[in-house]
């Protein structure tokens, strides 16, 4: 895991449209942890909506996606750090 992502000023910047409806190339996969971890915090927690930006529809595929991740050992319930 990556310590800390720092210099990406803008990452969480208000974005007009969720990335998925504006890249259709983009697809929410529960295998895809690339993807993922953009919507989830250091901590392990889903990125709440108006952080991501994500539209009501996209955002609850992102949630059932990193719930099924959890659930097959790819993402993290939680990362306990002291
Ligand atoms: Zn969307």
């Amino acid at each position: 895991m990556r310590p800390t992502q720092n210099k990406q000023r803008g990452m969480y910047s208000r974005r007009k449209v969720c990335r998925f409806c504006a890249d259709s190339t983009m697809v929410i996969d529960y295998k895809d942890s690339a993807t993922l971890k953009y919507f989830i915090t250091e901590r392990g927690r889903i990125v709440p909506r108006r952080i991501s930006g994500n539209c009501a529809k996209h955002q609850k595929r992102i949630a059932q996606a990193v719930k099924r991740a959890r659930n097959i050992a790819i993402l993290p319930f939680t990362t306990i750090r002291h």
